[in-house]
């Protein structure tokens, strides 16, 4: 028997097997919130979303876009528009309006839900049906289904797409991963799996659910019918706030997350107060790889430390680093030394170095490929092996280290920056005559943004006026932090930029070319 596997299994077993447990505790405070919902109300109000889409004319495979912070009713939509057919787009909520628009337009979502505090920035962002998430334009579409009625029935197609995640990579426009039913049911499958998701675990929503669907993390976690907290924002103290509260046992996110829990903690000693998770908690991490001393750090609070790398196209888990039995005995600064690395493949992945050192892999959690761009799809997976664009180095008990970043993508505070977009956005600026946009190492993001520029002869402009610039035209996490002005560029004897020379004196004495802070 083969029985297509979809990403209702998680919420429907959730619903079934642990009906009056808390499923979600929304945002205190946060407009239109829905406090706390057990799993047979996540149930009803994911199966009230569909009917609601059904009544809309909303069709299978049609595209419904949420542009919003962490929310209930983004996990609700999690459920309400894949598990019944349709593909969901979450989109990064610090992109502004044109952006927004691109995704938008691009992904053909007819839906698009709209966080009520981004309202205002969004307004000019049109859809076919826009919704305003402020509990009254959206009633109907969060309200719970009555017992017994069901939406337009699905055929449940584990090959469909069930999101679609717009990612900066290569190119100057965002790309859209189509991440199949197969894909998420399986990465949460093994990642849960890695991480021993258990029915009493307690999870924090510290990274943000567009992210890769928060890395497939709340499918996970649903299927085990967890207590989930939603957190709108990251704060350091708040994160300890909310593990002492809800007996949180689990989190991921960005190396950022964890800095900042770092800080709150130390904070609190200095005050004598006690910090809560001892023994108790673990934070898994990705994006980039935190320093050992960031890791041996969260060893002392007795906290538990799992790094885990992969992409948006690989749903995202390729590779976990989790400390086995043998390394115990070990002290603590070995142990962090060890976890700095990105891991060995996760079960049923296979990876491998390409000549000239690039990462390749192969798994079914490789996505179905760039939502109409073909010719883009075809360059990522070449003979059965996705291009990861990272290079790496793997070592003989198959440990992979992310060393260096073959592709033109900067990554800061856990988001990705496409070089090529800024570029093309600082080209606009009349003073610019040539530019360059680097990452460099930064302690707080890992790696910041840095733009090299070459102004116009007799143009003038200031480091001020270029950051100005851009930040009118693009989400600020994307924008410079720090502008030179430089008589020339480094290019190849055809013309091309010399990325690699240009970012070399910035990196000179670290180990990587790649930074989490
Ligand atoms: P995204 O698609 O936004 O999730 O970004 C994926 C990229 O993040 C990868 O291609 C890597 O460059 C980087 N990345 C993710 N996890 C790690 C890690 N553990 N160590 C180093 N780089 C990482």
């Amino acid at each position: 028997m083969k029985v297509p596997l979809t990403v209702g299994d998680f919420l429907d077993r959730a619903a079934l097997a642990y009906r009056d447990r808390t499923a979600v505790v929304d945002e205190p405070g946060a407009t239109a919130g829905l406090g706390a919902i057990t799993y047979q109300e996540l149930e009803a109000r994911a199966r009230g979303m569909a009917l609601a889409l059904d009544h809309m004319g909303v069709e299978e495979k049609e595209r419904v876009a949420i542009v919003s912070p962490n929310a209930a009713r983004f996990l609700i939509s999690f459920y309400g528009v894949s598990a019944y057919g349709r593909a969901l787009v979450p989109i990064n909520f610090r992109l502004v309006a044109d952006e927004v628009q691109y995704i938008v337009d691009h992904s053909g979502a007819s839906v698009l839900l709209v966080d009520p505090e981004l309202d205002e920035a969004l307004a000019s962002v049109t859809a076919k049906e826009r919704i305003v998430l402020d509990g009254r334009a959206d009633a109907e579409l969060f309200a719970e289904a009555p017992q017994g009625r069901y939406p337009r029935e699905w055929a449940g197609d584990e090959d469909s797409t069930a999101s679609i995640n717009y990612t900066s990579g290569t190119t100057a426009r965002p790309k859209g991963v189509q991440l199949t039913h197969r894909n998420c049911w399986l990465n949460a499958a093994i990642f849960g799996w890695h991480t021993t998701v258990t029915d009493r675990d307690v999870y924090l929503h510290a990274l943000p659910m567009f992210h890769c669907n928060g890395w497939g993390m709340p499918y996970a976690v649903t299927a085990m019918g967890c207590k989930q907290i939603v957190l709108r924002r990251v704060d350091g103290e708040d994160i300890l706030r909310r593990v002492d509260e809800h007996g949180v046992t689990l989190m991921c996110g960005a190396p950022a997350v964890v800095a900042a829990v770092l800080e709150a903690a130390e904070a609190r000693r200095q005050r004598g107060e006690a910090v809560p998770g001892q023994g108790t908690a673990r934070v898994v991490v990705a994006g980039a790889p935190p320093p050992t001393r960031t890791i041996q750090r969260i060893a002392e609070l007795e906290w538990e430390f799992i790094q885990i790398y992969g992409l948006t196209e690989t749903a995202p888990l390729l590779t976990v680093n989790r400390a086995p039995h043998e390394w115990d005995e070990l002290d603590v600064g070995e142990r962090s030394r060890r976890l700095c690395r990105a891991g060995v493949p996760a079960v049923g992945v296979r990876v491998r170095r390409a000549e000239g050192g690039e990462i390749l892999a192969r798994s079914n959690h490789v996505f179905g490929g760039y939502w109409a761009q073909p010719e883009q799809t075809a360059e990522a997976v070449v003979d059965g092996w996705f291009k990861t664009g990272d290079g790496g180095d793997i070592d003989e008990y198959g440990y992979v280290t992310i060393t260096d970043r073959k592709k033109d993508v900067i990554i800061t505070g856990g988001e990705n920056v496409s070089s090529i977009e800024v570029e093309d956005c600082l080209y606009q600026h009349p003073a610019v005559a040539e530019v360059a946009v680097i990452g460099v190492p930064d302690p707080d993001w890992g790696e910041s943004v840095k733009a090299l520029v070459v102004l116009s002869e007799g143009a003038s402009a200031t480091e001020q006026e270029i950051v100005e610039f851009a930040r009118a035209r693009m989400a600020h996490f994307k924008c410079p932090r720090s502008v030179e002005f430089r008589p020339s560029l480094a290019r190849t004897a055809t013309g091309k930029l010399q990325k690699f020379k240009l970012r070399e004196p910035y990196w000179e004495g670290q180990e990587r070319r790649v930074s989490g802070g």
